[in-house]
């Protein structure tokens, strides 16, 4: 947020409407045009900021926030962003949505050189190229740092004066720009910018270094040119269905793949069930198009993370038995059809097609909004590894015995992609053909963490 009186204040609410991409830590920095505030904590933001203190201590017109999940650098409070230096021009922070691609060697590098590195996250190689850049200005340190780097990034940084938001040149990850009165907004997803009352303008081009400052509005482009590859995945599960991301509504798209999903894949049943959050919008499609209707059959507790996002095995099998119950008075004797985004490991949709079954349902039919993940994610979504892949390693039949449905079916690729938006240009679907539109290093995303990394607390 640039331009407001109370723009950390903002930045809060901003991020409360976007917990959904990170519960693991949150934080903000703010600037008054003199000094520089910040504060973070791990948690949720509700649990790491309060009015009485931390916010108050938040002063000024310029504030920047993060939600963090990791997808590379451990949940440590040392990771959580905005991260925050003091380069030879005075203070500067950071927050990044992606993953780099090419982190380790650059890490390698600098540390080589003499950089002391405070976090093991990727962002902070960012910070350290922009420091040891002998451009001109900070916009220059920054074009430049950026040349260095491949991969996933969505950005904001921030010295005492001047916001400035960057997307890499494939536009991996979201970016949206919005105003609000005389100020302006750059967040992941819209939800943020309804919460606030601020209008969306447009999207930040992939490419795109935007400057917001004393003389308002301007844009920069990165030198690299290259198709678009926007996150697929982003329509599918992560964004909030209320959002507008890559320029079109996340609700419009997903009820897309919920039609396209019945059209392949029709069921004989009685009634349509979503997982909810995420497949809401999707089995919604999916009872329009099949005209079965659509029940509510499993409740969610909300207070509980989701489960993927968690990095610790015993602490995802906790979540699936408190995360969701089933409503016996719908299952009851019906034949079910459970519409699921994605299927990651299984093990949550075996859990669940059991529930459901003890609750009384007579028949499982789960329909898959989204083709079987058979590779990793590099760009920032925190998939496990191959192994853990359960479509990389089995067939859709072996599936469907391991999750213990009568029916198992998934959308087609060429179902998923006559479901989003084309004239905008390409996107990114490599975990589910493995054609990835940008190499990653060959030892992997963690490489550069277990070389150097000692956790600070
Ligand atoms: Fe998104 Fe999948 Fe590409 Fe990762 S690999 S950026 S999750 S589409």
């Amino acid at each position: 947020m640039y331009g407001h009186p109370e723009a950390a204040r903002l930045v809060y609410l901003c991020l409360y409407a976007l917990q959904h991409r990170g519960q693991e830590s949150a934080g903000i920095t703010a600037s008054d045009f003199v000094h520089m505030q910040r504060h973070a904590g791990l948690g949720l933001v509700a649990d790491v900021f309060s009015e009485a203190t931390t916010l108050a201590r938040l002063a000024g017109s310029i504030a920047i926030g993060h939600n963090r999940y990791s997808t590379t650098g451990s949940p440590h409070l040392a990771n959580s962003q905005p991260i925050m230096v003091n380069a030879q021009e005075g203070p500067l922070a950071i927050a990044h949505n992606g993953n780099l691609v090419n982190c380790g060697s650059c890490r390698r590098r600098l540390v080589s050189d003499g950089a002391i590195f405070q976090t093991s996250t990727d962002t902070e190689v960012i910070l350290h190229l922009i420091a040891r850049s002998k451009r001109a200005t900070l916009v220059e340190h920054l074009i430049e740092a950026l040349t260095h780097v491949q991969g996933a990034y969505s950005l904001v940084l921030m010295n005492r004066t001047q916001l400035i938001a960057a997307r890499d040149p494939r536009g991996f990850r979201p970016l949206s720009l919005g105003g609000k009165d005389n100020a302006y907004v750059v967040a992941s997803e819209t939800c943020a910018m309804d919460l606030i009352g601020a209008e969306y303008l447009r999207e930040v081009e992939p490419g795109e270094v935007l400057i917001i400052d004393e003389h308002g509005l301007r844009s920069e482009h990165l030198p690299e040119q290259a198709p678009r590859a926007a996150c697929i995945f982003e329509f599918i599960y992560f964004s909030r269905p209320d959002s507008k991301i890559f320029g079109e509504n996340v609700d419009k798209c997903r009820r897309k793949l919920g039609k396209m999903l019945a059209l392949e894949h029709p069921a004989d049943a009685d009634i349509v069930i979503s997982v909810p959050d995420s497949s809401n919008t999707a089995a919604v499609g999916f009872s329009r198009r099949s005209g079965i209707k659509f029940e509510l059959g499993l409740i969610r507790n909300h207070y509980i993370g989701r489960t993927f996002i968690h990095p610790d095995q015993d602490v995802r099998d906790f979540s699936v038995r408190v995360k969701f119950n089933p409503v016996r008075g719908v299952l009851a004797d019906r034949r079910v059809v459970v519409v699921e985004d994605s299927i990651v490991r299984g093990t949550t949709l075996r859990h669940l097609v059991r529930m459901i079954r003890a609750a009384g349902a007579k028949e499982v039919h789960v329909r898959v909004s989204s083709p079987p993940i058979i590779s990793p994610c590099y760009y920032g979504m925190d998939f496990p590894t191959r192994d853990e892949l359960i479509a990389c390693s089995r067939s859709v039949e072996e599936i469907r015995r391991f999750i213990g449905a009568d029916t198992l079916a998934y959308l087609s690729l060429e179902g998923l992609l006559a479901s989003v938006p084309q004239d905008r240009g390409g996107y990114c679907h490599a975990c589910f053909d493995g054609k990835y539109p940008l190499a990653p290093e060959p030892a992997g995303k963690l490489q550069h963490e277990e070389a150097y990394w000692v956790p600070h607390q």
